[in-house]
C-alpha cells in the first residue's frame, strides 16, 4: 500500500509548447481508487505514465510513500500497470504470462553476514515461491484451469483478467489501470466492472484508474478526477461531482442522459435571487440568495442546467397543484428503455430537453395521453437547479473549499447537496 503525490505536474511532448498535462495536483490517499475521467486527448494516460515512469515529467513532483519518484526508474517503484491491449507474450501459456514478472525481479532478503552483521543480498525467487504466487493470483482471479492455456485459446474477458494477473504477482504498492475495459463488449464490460470492484476488496491495495467512460469512473471511484486539455476541472466523490459540478464542462460530461442546459437570467427582485427563463421565474434556494447577496451578484446571464431525472412531469399520480409552476413541451421523440422512458422534448420558447421519466411511475392512462397527446407539462424543484456563470461557466453556488493546500480546488461539500 502507498500514498501517492502529485504536485505542480507539467508534462510537455518534444515540439509541442502546448501541456499536455498541466499544474496537476493531487494527493492519493493509501488503500483509495482514484479514477481519471475525461475524452480523449486529455492527459488521463499521460498522468498515469508518468506515475509509471513510463513518461519523463517535464515540472513538478510526484512522490510514493512522500519519497520524491521523478527519477526512480518505472521497475524500483513498484507500480504494476494494466494497460488497454493487455500486452501478453502470445507463445507463452498463461502461467508463463504471469510469471514473467516474477522471474526477472529480485527479492530481498536479509541475511547475517560473516561478521555477524545483518547484510540485504538479492536473489531470484525460487520455483516453489513463483509458483506459489501465480497459483494465488490465478485463485483470485479464478483463472486456475486456464494455466495451461495460451492467451488465443482465451475469451476476451479472461485474456483481461491473465492481464490483470500478471500485475498482482508482484504484489505491487499502487496498481495503475489503462482503459483495461475498453476492448470488451459491453455487457462483458459490466460483468469486469463489477470484477474489478471484487478485485479491489480482496487486493486492498491503492489503485489509479483511467477511463473515458463516466459511468465506469462513477461506479468505481472512491475519487474521480475530470479532466479537460490537460487541467483537472473537478475532483470529487462521485457524489460530490454529480451533486455539485464545478462548471459547464463536468455538468455536461458526468450524467447519462446529459443535464439539459437553458440560457438564463438570475435577478434581484423583490429581495430575493429569482431565475427567469421560458417567461417564468423560480426563486433560488434561500442560503444561495444569501450568498449572492454577499457577492453582489446583481443580474447576471446565466446557464441553467437541470438534470432530465429531474423535471417531473404531470400524471395521474402527480397532479397539478396550485402555486408550482408548470412548462408545456411537445414530445419529438419519446425513446423506451426498458425501466424508464426518454422523452425529447421541445419548449414553447423552442428549447429542446430531455426529460428522464421511471416508466413504474406511468399509468396505462398516462402513456395513453402521452401517445394521444404528444405534449407533457412539468415543472422541477428549485433545490435541482444548478446555476452556472454564462461567461466563466463556473458553478455560481460556491463549494465550501477546505483549503489544505493539498487536495485540489473542489474538494468540498456543497451547499446544493447539503439540504
Ligand atoms: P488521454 O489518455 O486522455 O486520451 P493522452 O494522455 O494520451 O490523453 O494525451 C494527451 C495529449 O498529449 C494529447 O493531445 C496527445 O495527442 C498528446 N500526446 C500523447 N502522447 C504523445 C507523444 N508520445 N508525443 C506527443 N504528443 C503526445
Amino acid at each position: 500500500m502507498a500514498y501517492v503525490t502529485l504536485k505542480n505536474i507539467y508534462k510537455f511532448y518534444e515540439k509541442s509548447d502546448v501541456p499536455a498535462v498541466a499544474d496537476f495536483n493531487l494527493e492519493i490517499k493509501e488503500k483509495e481508487f482514484i479514477v481519471l475521467v475525461g475524452p480523449s486527448g486529455c492527459g488521463k494516460s499521460t498522468t498515469l505514465r508518468m506515475i509509471a515512469g513510463l513518461e519523463e515529467i517535464s515540472y513538478g513532483n510526484l512522490y510514493i510513500d512522500g519519497v520524491r519518484c521523478n527519477d526512480v526508474e518505472p521497475k524500483d517503484r513498484n507500480i504494476a500497470m494494466v494497460f488497454q491491449n493487455y500486452a501478453l507474450y502470445p507463445h507463452m501459456t498463461v502461467f508463463k504470462n504471469m510469471a514473467f514478472g516474477l522471474k526477472m525481479s529480485r527479492v530481498k532478503e536479509v541475511k547475517q553476514g560473516k561478521n555477524g552483521k545483518e547484510v540485504v543480498i538479492k536473489r531470484k525467487y525460487t520455483k516453489e515461491e513463483i509458483w506459489e504466487k501465480v497459483l494465488e493470483a490465478a485463485r483470485i482471479l479464478e483463472i486456475e484451469e486456464y494455466l495451461d492455456r495460451k492467451p488465443r485459446q482465451l475469451s476476451g474477458g479472461q485474456r483481461q483478467r491473465v492481464a490483470i494477473g500478471r500485475a498482482i504477482v508482484r504484489k505491487p504498492k499502487v496498481f495503475l489501470m489503462d482503459e483495461p475495459l475498453s476492448n470488451l463488449d459491453a455487457k462483458l464490460r459490466n460483468q469486469m466492472r463489477s470484477e474489478i470492484l471484487l478485485l479491489r476488496k480482496k487486493i486492498n491495495t491503492t489503485f489509479v484508474y483511467v477511463t473515458h467512460d463516466q459511468v465506469e469512473a462513477m461506479t468505481l471511484g472512491d475519487r474521480i478526477v475530470v479532466m479537460k486539455d490537460g487541467f483537472i476541472q473537478q475532483i470529487g466523490t462521485p457524489s460530490e461531482v454529480f451533486d455539485h459540478p464545478a462548471n459547464l464542462f463536468v455538468a455536461g460530461f458526468i450524467g447519462t442522459p446529459q443535464m439539459n442546459f437553458f440560457d438564463a437570467v438570475i435577478e434581484k427582485i423583490d429581495g430575493k435571487y429569482r431565475v427567469f427563463f421560458e417567461n417564468r421565474h423560480l426563486e433560488v434556494r434561500d442560503d444561495v440568495s444569501e450568498h449572492f447577496d454577499k457577492i453582489n451578484l446583481g443580474r447576471k446571464e446565466i446557464v441553467l442546467g437541470i438534470r432530465p431525472e429531474h423535471i417531473k412531469i404531470v400524471r395521474e399520480n402527480f397532479p397539478k397543484q396550485k402555486g408550482v409552476q408548470y412548462f408545456k413541451a411537445n414530445v419529438i421523440v419519446s425513446e423506451m428503455m426498458g425501466s424508464e422512458l426518454h422523452l425529447h422534448v421541445k419548449t414553447e420558447n423552442n428549447q429542446k430537453l430531455v426529460i428522464r421519466v421511471q416508466t413504474i411511475e406511468l399509468s396505462k392512462q398516462d402513456r395513453l395521453n402521452l401517445e394521444k397527446n404528444g405534449s407533457v407539462e412539468f415543472t422541477f424543484d428549485r433545490e435541482v437547479m444548478h446555476l452556472f456563470d454564462k461567461e466563466k461557466e463556473v458553478n455560481l453556488v460556491p463549494t465550501k473549499i477546505e483549503e489544505d493546500g493539498r487536495n485540489g480546488r473542489f474538494k468540498s461539500k456543497t451547499l446544493l447537496s447539503e439540504r
